[in-house]
């Protein structure tokens, strides 16, 4: 009663009435940057503390890329790189490393070491580029076991240099019902070296291999599942099928998976079957349409962010086989007009939005009661 006459009082007199001011809610920002069919992806703590890992593609893409990569810090209101993570020496990850590092300052970088795949543009950056860049930072060597300091966020290195964990996580470490049928796959020597984070916020968990390979795969995963379930998975190699085995993708049964593939690299038919058929996952997005999918595998447009610069009129609805590597294939359909992220936001109670920046549609996943 009391209440009912404040409140005609209140309208009486005009006066307006004090609400509950709702609370903000800090979260975890993930930005998911298109560098084509490479990666950089940036996770921005409520702290305002942050991690890139990797800096998208060398030679005339460098600067494309390390541009689009400010474009999300500087969204995310970033000063500064804190902490980087060259997850391994190939183009398509160390490539913008240099250009962002004269754009932004970088506090802290991490790898795994020297580089095993011989390869001109890689041992030349370095000897000469990379050490001159982060010696007025901090270098760290990654090891798996080892924590990357994110305040708000736990970031725990899980493989670097082909070596991944030896104990599960708490709570993990069942047995892993995907290794009696796993198949060997094959790999170049850059790939399984990759740095692979697991990263938690409260309930939220998320993990990024880099370009890890099935073997490795298989090695993180069998016998026993020595993560568990996550409820974002990142990269997935691009997409790419000398990665993403059922021992990995269906033991750690993602919520959703982002893919950082490109319009001719990645998203083969087997990779799009694994994922599709991935339990519990509820929805698949992806950087950029694939040629490799065609309409046969591909997710609806809406979950895809970036699109070429001349748009596809048609998309062929049978997949198109992937060039082999260093084939004199023609060139796949360009992209370097503007480019669009998907962002994760996530909150502690494990609750998260994806949302696609280039049409704007998000996505709200719910908390989950029924996941450990
Ligand atoms: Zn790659």
């Amino acid at each position: 009663m009391r209440a009912s006459i404040a409140f005609s009082l209140a309208l009486a007199l005009g006066v307006a009435l004090p609400r509950a001011q709702p609370v903000p809610v800090k979260t975890l920002d993930i930005y998911v940057v298109d560098v084509e069919g490479g990666n950089a992806t940036l996770f921005v703590a409520p702290s305002g503390e942050s991690l890139l890992i990797d800096t998208g593609n060398s030679g005339v893409a460098a600067v494309r890329d390390a541009d689009r990569i400010m474009a999300a810090a500087r969204a995310a209101g970033l000063t500064r790189i804190d902490n980087l993570i060259t997850t391994h020496w190939h183009g398509d990850h160390f490539g913008g490393l240099a250009e962002l590092a004269a754009r932004i300052p970088i506090r802290h970088f991490i790898d795994h070491g020297p580089n095993v795949q011989p390869a001109a543009a890689a041992d030349e950056f370095l000897q000469k580029t990379y050490p001159q860049i982060h010696a007025k930072a901090v270098h760290t060597v990654a090891k798996p076991g080892a924590r990357i300091s994110v305040a708000g966020l736990d970031v725990l290195v899980v493989t670097s240099a082909g070596v991944t964990i030896t104990e599960a996580l708490p709570g993990a470490g069942g047995a892993n019902r995907y290794c009696s049928s796993f198949t060997p796959g094959s790999n170049n020597a850059e790939d399984p070296m990759s740095v692979g984070t697991y990263v938690t916020f409260g309930r939220f968990r998320t993990i990024h291999l880099g370009d890890l390979t099935k073997n490795k795969e298989f090695e993180l995963m069998c016998p026993s599942n020595r993560i568990g379930t996550v409820d974002v998975l990142l990269g997935l190699h691009h997409g790419v099928d000398t990665s993403n085995s059922e021992v990995l993708v269906h033991a750690l049964r993602p919520r959703v998976a982002i893919m950082n593939n490109g319009t001719r690299k990645g998203g083969q038919p087997e990779v799009m079957k694994t994922l599709h058929s991935s339990p519990g996952l509820e929805d698949l997005w992806q950087m950029h349409f694939s040629q490799l999918s065609g309409q046969e595998y591909t997710v609806p447009g809406m979950f895809i962010a970036n699109v070429p610069d001349e748009p596809l009129v048609a998309m062929a609805v049978a997949p198109i086989p992937a060039p082999p590597p260093g084939s004199a294939a023609p060139a796949a359909p360009a992209h370097d007009g503007t480019a669009y992220w998907i962002k994760v936001s996530a909150r502690t109670d494990g609750s998260f939005t994806v949302t696609n920046a280039r049409n704007g549609f998000s996505k709200q996943y719910v908390a989950s009661s029924t996941r450990n």
